[in-house]
């Protein structure tokens, strides 16, 4: 199977495998490694030792995240007319902006496709095709920035042994995504959009809260005291719907697998890691390798890497930084 497939499949739910041929570049990376193996541990403990995590593209993100939310924001109180609507469905110097899922959720509910929506969403879909698919996730979504705050609070109780995380098959988002797109069909109401805290967050940083933030709430509990991240990892139709667009992007997370000293502070940073099973010893097929489609570009796994392993690539172009 062909690693696009591989990576497509992974997304929906599909475990990796190790893979069946290696590269000749990735054997003789891996010999020359372990040849030497006091000096490779040596390094490896030097590299630790010295890494300062800069959180660099973590506090990048964030300030993008803050920027465009706070436009919505003020686009309305200000009356500017710059970024007028909600993260649903807006409009940006008078260009429509439909997000991808509601625009598909809404069609399937009128149960045709609606040309105005049709030519909204595509502009949509266009810019997050060159902007990589999930970055929508982890760039613009406002409950990404407040999951990934409380996130911290699982960890600490998590570090304390106070509480455990509960996993569950990731395929689940895949059957969600189903259920979803069949309520909206069988409904004609857009059921997911009165649950997306996405929508919530947003409608209610722009006209003000309302009781909906109850159930944005009583989420962020679950995923501290039961399972770390669940809405975005095993529910969210939204991220997986920008993760099949992301598979068409040319910006991606690449590992290189000559720098990797597979310790493993990339996956336990990581909403998906899933992702980067690529960084597991005797997992790289070739010697760079893109880390696929549901990879949300947040950079955490760039800023946690002691030893450069991971950077922001846009295919066929040389390294961004
Ligand atoms: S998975 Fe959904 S809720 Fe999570 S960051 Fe993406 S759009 Fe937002
Ligand atoms: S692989 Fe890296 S950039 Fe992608 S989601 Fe995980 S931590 Fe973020």
């Amino acid at each position: 199977m062909s690693r696009f497939a591989d990576l497509f499949l992974g997304m929906l739910g599909a475990d990796s495998k190790k893979p069946e041929k290696v590269s000749e570049e990735v054997r003789r990376i891996m010999v020359v490694k372990y040849q030497d193996k006091d000096r490779y541990i040596k390094e490896k403990l030097h590299a630790r030792a010295h890494h300062n995590p800069s959180h660099k593209w973590r506090n990048r993100r964030w300030a993008v995240l803050a920027a465009v939310n706070l436009l919505f924001v003020l686009s309305f109180w200000l009356d500017i007319q710059i970024l007028e609507g909600a993260l649903t469905a807006s409009r940006f110097v008078g260009f429509h902006l439909i997000d991808l899922n509601s625009a598909l959720h809404v069609m399937l509910a009128h149960k045709h496709i609606i040309v105005n929506l049709f030519i909204g969403t595509f502009t949509v879909f266009l810019l997050w095709v060159l902007m990589g698919g999930r970055s929508f996730c982890s760039w613009v979504c406002p409950y990404h920035l407040v999951a990934e705050l409380t996130e911290k609070i699982h960890l600490a109780l998590a570090k304390r042994k106070l509480v455990t995380d509960h996993e569950f098959h990731r395929g689940t988002r895949t059957v969600f995504w189903v259920l979803f797109a069949l309520m909206s069909f069988i409904t004609g109401y857009t059921v997911f959009e009165t649950l997306s805290p996405t929508g919530i967050l947003s409608r209610a940083l722009i006209y003000g809260p309302g009781l909906a933030l109850g159930w944005v709430f009583l989420l962020l509990l679950f995923e501290v005291f039961w399972s770390r991240r669940a809405w975005c990892r095993y529910v969210c139709p939204i991220g997986l719907t920008y993760g099949v667009v992301g598979s068409l992007s040319p910006l991606q997370i690449t590992y290189g697998v000559e720098q990797c000293f597979h310790e493993g502070d990339c996956r336990k940073v990581c909403l998906v890691p899933h992702v980067l099973d690529v960084t597991i010893k005797g997992r790289a097929a070739e010697a760079q390798m893109g880390l696929g489609p549901d990879c949300t570009r947040c950079g955490l796994c760039v800023d946690a890497c002691p030893t450069g392993a991971l950077r922001y690539e846009i295919k066929g172009l040389s390294q961004l930084l």
